[in-house]
């Protein structure tokens, strides 16, 4: 009886990439019904696989662009559909744009027919290339709005209006989460992210890239740390009414993760330099102490034991990659074009 009360049903759009399939593992794990709603644009079967044949999960393939028609009731949204990797990002640019925008809007109208409690994932790139050091929610940001970023940045700051209209017109219950950059297992190989490019790049003794001097910094979080992040953000009585980091405040030049994987991974790679992409934020740290304080979460994971662990994902999953690797920048395509 208490089961069937506090079993909740779940929509995760986007379930079927790195963070999503996590979260929706650990939805199950906690004994909720889970509907995946994923376009596949960057998630893969093969996240996915061994929770299809759990009896709560369903998977609805579509584009979040569309509108959003589906059955059940629903008690909670998590949207986390949106490519996240740069190379990704900007390789259909209008498209990331319309899924940050439309998708966002398309849920939110789905989260006020169902009054369902709504997470969005946001992200650290609303902060675009900080002036101001650790990054407080607070700061509104330093973003270039017309520059090869702008179509994900300024696409997660139009989300964030949108559900904060919602939120203070009090039509849906929101809580947004801006994540900084997270690893872990699943990220795609091709993901092009620095993470997943270091690991990847070493174990197959391939050039270790670094994109302009190396001394740029980042902070990174184990996925596990942020998926328990997302639920209790969502699990909060009360919604904190303002965005809220998630991410674990250790920060990091990119060659010093670069020195870390090599003492990890026996390789022959060799570093070499590769120019900055445009508008690349040159230093990054979450201030955590709202998540602190409202969610009674922090990082448990340092880099230090997720790093290992990621790599030994990578190495045995190494065998099973059968996708062909996308090019470094995958080709450029256009939505907006009349077809
Ligand atoms: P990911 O690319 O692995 O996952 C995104 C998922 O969304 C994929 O399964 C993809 O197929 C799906 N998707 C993309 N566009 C869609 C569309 N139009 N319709 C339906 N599905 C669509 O990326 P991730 O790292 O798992 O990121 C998940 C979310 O978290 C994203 O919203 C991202 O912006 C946010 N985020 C992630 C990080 C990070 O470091 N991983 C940092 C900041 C924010
Ligand atoms: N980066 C790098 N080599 C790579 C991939 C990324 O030096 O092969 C750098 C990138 O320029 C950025 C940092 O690593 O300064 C983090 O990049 P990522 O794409 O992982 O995330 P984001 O820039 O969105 O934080």
């Amino acid at each position: 009886m208490m089961a069937s009360v506090l079993k909740k049903n779940i929509l995760v759009a986007g379930g079927a990439g790195f963070v999503g399939s996590h979260l929706c593992e650990a939805l199950l794990g906690r004994g909720h019904r889970v509907i995946c709603l994923d376009s596949f644009l960057t998630g893969r079967e093969a996240n996915i696989l061994s929770l299809c044949a759990h009896r709560d999960f369903r998977l609805v393939r579509q584009d979040v662009i569309d509108p959003v028609i589906l059955s059940e009731p629903l008690d909670q949204i998590y949207n986390l559909a949106s490519p996240a990797s740069p190379p990704h990002y900007q390789a259909d640019p209008v498209h990331t744009m319309l899924t940050n925008v439309l998708g966002t809007s398309n849920l939110l109208k789905l989260a006020l027919s169902r009054k369902a409690r709504f997470v969005q994932a946001s992200t650290s790139e609303v902060y675009g290339d900080p002036e101001s050091h650790p990054q407080k929610e607070d700061y509104v940001g330093h973003v270039n709005c017309t520059g090869p970023r702008a179509c994900y940045d300024e696409g997660k700051r139009a989300a964030e209006a949108l559900c904060f209209d919602y939120a203070r017109a009090g039509h849906v219950d929101v809580r947004v989460a801006r994540i900084f950059n997270t690893y872990g297992p699943r990220m795609r190989p091709d993901d092009g992210r620095i993470v997943s490019n270091m690991i990847v790049q070493a174990l197959e003794d391939q050039p270790m890239t670094i994109y302009g001097s190396g001394e740029q910094t980042r902070s990174f979080c184990y996925v596990s740390d942020l998926v328990a992040g997302l639920i209790a953000l969502m699990d909060a009585p009360v919604a904190p009414g303002s965005a809220i980091n998630l991410g674990n405040p250790q920060e990091f030049t990119i060659n010093e993760l670069a020195a870390m994987v090599r003492d990890l991974i026996p390789t022959r790679a060799r570093l070499v330099h590769r120019p900055l992409p445009q508008d690349d934020p040159r230093r990054r740290r979450p201030d955590i102490n709202r998540a602190r304080t409202l969610l009674n979460w922090q990082p448990q994971i340092a880099l230090s034991e997720g790093l290992p662990r990621t790599i030994d994902w990578f190495a045995a999953a190494q065998q099973d990659m059968s996708l062909p690797p996308l090019p470094a920048r995958p080709a450029m395509q256009f939505s907006g074009l009349p077809t």
